[in-house]
């Protein structure tokens, strides 16, 4: 087994055996760009260790070997207490994992080597330096003891010395501040800092193994949907320094901007520091202009390298780099992590450079994002009052309280309410705090420190580095000046414009919303330079994924308005005209008549009495999709939802009764209600079930809906109306149904001196309608999925009482990685629908299906739907751009 590979051997598409840090280090090695020589061990030796429980002992020699390798190439050994090799331990996955594995760096130093160290470079300051980080690191991620105590440590000794910043710190400082680390170790585990250059390489590699399986790697696997059984990979790179001296510093930045999208290379650079410091938000690091300022030279190799890793990767890439005394060497790079904006700005940007061509900008841009570009923001004209300016980290407008830890965040976020943490600067152990808030809010760092890192990649809305705002998190209080902020005091952050508010500020749509309702000129007329950009990316982006498509993009919509706007938001039609509506409000009473109607005559006229009122709905639906289909569902509810409350009912009767008043309608009612009573509603007397057994209620609507489609032609409409039956599991339901309706149109037809052509379909909702599609398919022009009650039938769980009870503790415990009502069950329920998609096409060849559900706005789910070869999916009105675009990406 080959555990070992050096950064010469692999390259970027070996992510899976050798993670993403190890393969992209091994494709900027193939490069030719100065990447410190180290080797790679792969994800297949850390599964292997998870497994057994031991370190292989192949890798051990493995390691050795490389190790050796290294040692003759560079000209130095690990550890030598003349002139000692260093190097870092990094961990690396297949998915990057923000800050979530631990990377230990300086591996090496000892109480001997420190002092080679030292003489070597000519700089103790330094030496003692790397020596304090190596332990304090080691000490954490390796060893378990609380980083707080390293940090405490490091505060005393400042307060001691009289010095605020890190880099004032002397080289005897330092030195001292090792001989605390070192008995802080002692003390903590019971044994020594080890100093065996070897062990410690060995306890590094084990301790990046064990990281894979931390509480906060799992809950950010369980979040993002990584598969927990990957592993990750373990990186050893040679030490390069950027605290050796003014003239050396470590960096992050990217090729173009990751917030906004806008066009020109970005970054942070920290001058006389190491590893994360940057992130960690110590000190304000300075921009590239800033770098360029001091170090020309380097600033200008940056650039050219920057340039070669974006056209080699034709994306946005996101580099980590430090300068040792002026020579600059590559540390990290990955197609970096973007906003929603920026996708689409950047995606647009790449095609004009003709670097990447319209699919592939498809490809790089989501559903999810453009929905989250859909998000209301500040109303800009409303009255606000400016606390404090930070730096726009991650985009949206995020009202809330203020909230200082974690577990406050997560326990108010619990009780329903929306919550803003506050934190001088994150790290992983404030994820939890991160997930649970609508916004973050940090005084230090910059737009790549953690807060802003983590808070983009989960869609969070974050302001980073406001530092006039000096939090407090013992006190739970942030100041500003006079301004104090308590916890439970609402804020309203702008992660767009980095602008803190005090109290809440009312919000707005869109520009993206804006366009996709009115259109791009109307947005182009006052929009900004961003904004204009933003919104044409976007236009360009969806008409090409409506060009792709094959799948029809049609809207669940009920009334005229809901159908409006569908139309304007691109929908191609109705997939789902529920009617249930149709028998609220004051129509109630008629119901009640309906369902108390002692003889046919009494329900006729109930009946005769509603049909009116469903026609002149369906005339203004069939008036607002004039020209596109409207799949009218014939009523599904069991109708004593829409009967009174029965214990109201019982209650009123018991009065009337005692006071000796006429309560003979009531009574009627309530025996009504006592019948009609279900303990399952959802498996009960509802949907085709309902048409059979209360007589001429289907026809009653099936005459309404012809009868308005008789009047648009009439009116020179074009009117395109189907019919569905829910809830049919047996053919011969349908074809009850279907002779009555049949019947119906016939006779409108006839009177009206018209044909009326009104396909007449159902919608496959129960296993058993999945089973036997093939039979249902004789008896049906269309098909349409109903995959809310598809999912509830099939899985054996009713939606409300299922949700709120366990669903939070399934998704705990891995049963689901996602609700299957947000995303449709693949394996399960998508097995059912595969069936009859077969099923009904071989006895009717062509036969139209598609879905109408909460899954057809989904984006897996829509690309299940393309693959199993719907015809077309219909989601809420406002979903209609996120499953048009998706659509497209399933397509090409
Ligand atoms: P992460 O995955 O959290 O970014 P990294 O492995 O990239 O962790 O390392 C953390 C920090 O240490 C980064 O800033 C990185 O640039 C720095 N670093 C890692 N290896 C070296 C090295 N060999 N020399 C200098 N700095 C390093
Ligand atoms: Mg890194
Ligand atoms: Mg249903």
């Amino acid at each position: 087994h080959k555990y070992v590979y050096e950064f010469t051997e692999g390259g970027k598409d070996e992510k899976d055996l050798l993670g993403g840090k190890g393969a992209n280090l091994a494709e900027m090695t193939r490069l030719g760009l100065p990447v410190p020589p180290g080797f790679t061990v792969t994800t297949e030796a850390c599964r292997r260790y998870l497994a057994d429980g031991v370190v292989p002992s192949e890798l051990r020699v493995q390691v050795t070997r490389a190790l050796r390798a290294l040692e003759d190439q560079i000209g130095r050994q690990l550890g030598d207490p003349e002139d000692p090799l260093l190097v870092s331990v990094r961990s690396g996955a297949k998915f990057s994992m923000p800050g979530m594995m631990e990377t230990v760096l300086n591996i090496g130093l000892n109480d001997a080597s420190v002092r080679g160290l030292a003489a070597v470079a000519g700089n103790e300051r330094f030496a003692w330096d790397s020596y304090r980080r190596l332990i304090a690191m080691f000490g954490k991620t390796v060893l378990g003891i609380e980083g707080e105590f390293f940090a405490e440590a490091m505060d005393a000794m400042k307060r001691e010395h009289g010095v605020t910043e890190d880099v004032d710190l002397t080289a005897g400082h330092l030195e001292e501040l090792v001989e605390v680390y070192n008995k802080l170790v002692q003390q903590e585990t019971g044994r020594p800092f080890p100093q065996h250059p070897r062990e410690q390489l060995d306890l590094a590699i084990k301790a990046v193994f064990d990281s894979w399986n931390t509480e906060r790697a799992m809950l950010y696997r369980r979040r993002e949907r990584i598969p927990h059984d990957l592993g990750t990979a373990v990186n050893v790179c040679t030490m390069v320094f950027g605290n050796l001296g003014p003239d050396s510093g470590t960096g992050v930045c990217f090729t173009r901007d990751p917030a906004t999208g806008k066009q020109g290379e970005y970054g942070d650079y920290l001058p006389n520091a190491q590893g994360e410091d940057v992130v960690a938000g110590i000190r304000t690091p300075l921009t590239l202009t800033g770098l360029a300022e001091r170090d020309h030279a380097s600033a200008d190799q940056l650039h050219a390298v920057m340039r070669r890793l974006e056209t080699h990767y034709r994306d946005l890439c996101d580099i980590e780099f430090t300068v040792e005394r002026g020579k600059l060497w590559m540390l990290q790079t990955r197609v970096g992590k973007r906003t929603a904006a920026a996708a689409f700005r950047i995606a647009a940007q790449l095609v004009d450079e003709q670097l990447i061509t319209l699919d592939e900008a498809l490809q790089r841009v989501t559903g999810e994002q453009l929905a989250r570009l859909m998000f209301p923001q500040f109303d800009r004209s409303a009255d606000r009052t400016l606390l404090a300016q930070g730096l726009a980290a991650s985009p949206g407008a995020a009202v809330g309280t203020a909230v200082f830890d974690s577990s406050a965040a997560a326990a108010r976020a619990v009780a329903g309410e929306s919550v803003i943490l506050v934190r001088r600067e994150t790290n992983p152990d404030d994820l939890e705090g991160m997930i649970a808030a609508t916004g973050v809010l940090t005084s230090r760092g910059g737009k790549t420190s953690h807060a802003a890192v983590v808070a983009r990649g989960m869609g969070r809305t974050c302001v980073c580095g406001a530092e006039a705002i000096d939090v407090d998190a013992v006190a739970r209080t942030a100041r500003v000046g006079d301004a104090v902020i308590n916890e439970g005091d609402v804020i309203a952050i702008d992660g767009s414009t980095g602008e803190v508010f005090l109290g809440d500020v009312p919000v707005i749509s869109s520009p993206v919303s804006r366009y996709l309702e009115e259109g791009l000129e109307a947005v182009l007329e006052d929009a900004d330079e961003d904004t204009a950009e933003l919104v044409t990316a976007v236009d360009r982006i969806l008409a090409h994924a409506d060009s792709a498509r094959r799948m029809q993009v049609r809207a669940n919509a009920d009334t005229r308005d809901d159908a409006a706007r569908a139309r304007r938001l691109g929908a191609q039609g109705i997939g789902l005209c529920r009617t249930e509506h149709m028998f609220l409000g004051d129509r109630r009473a008629l119901i009640e008549r309906l369902v108390l109607a002692g003889s046919a005559a009494a329900r006729t006229s109930a009946l005769e009495a509603l049909l009116p009122l469903q026609r002149s709905d369906f005339l203004e639906l069939f008036e607002a999709m004039d020209g596109l289909p409207v799949t009218v569902r014939l009523l599904d509810p069991p109708l004593h939802e829409f009967l009174p409350d029965r214990t109201e009912l019982s209650v009123r009767v018991a009065i009337a009764r005692e006071r000796g008043e006429d309560s003979a309608d009531d009574e009627a009612l309530l025996a009504a209600v006592d019948r009609l009573h279900e303990s399952n509603p959802m498996l009960g007397l509802r949907g085709v079930r309902l048409g059979l057994v209360v007589p001429g209620l289907f026809a009653m609507q099936v005459r309404a809906v012809a009868e308005a489609a008789a009047a648009r032609i009439k009116a020179g409409g074009r009117p395109m109306v189907e019919i569905m039956v829910p809830l049919v599991g047996s053919v011969m339901e349908l074809h009850l149904i279907r002779d009555e309706t049949d019947g119906v149109l016939a006779e409108v037809s006839d009177r009206e001196g018209m044909t009326l052509d009104v396909p007449i379909g159902t919608m496959i909702e129960l296993p058993r309608a999945a089973l036997t599609a093939g039979r249902i398919a004789e008896a049906a022009d269309f098909f349409s999925f109903g995959t809310n009650d598809l999912t509830q039938t099939a899985w054996g769980f009713s939606r409300d009482d299922v949700e709120a009870a366990f669903f939070a503790a399934y998704l705990d415990k891995g049963v689901f990685t996602v609700s299957p009502f947000e995303t449709l069950d693949e394996f399960g329920v998508g097995r059912l629908v595969r069936v009859a998609v077969e099923e009904g096409r071989s006895t009717k060849p062509g036969l139209k299906m598609g879905v109408c559900g909460e899954h057809g706005g989904d984006p897996d789910s829509v690309h299940f739907f393309h693959d199993v070869g719907l015809d077309y999916v219909s989601c809420s009105p406002f979903r209609v751009p996120v499953a048009r675009l998706e659509a497209g990406r399933a397509a090409v």
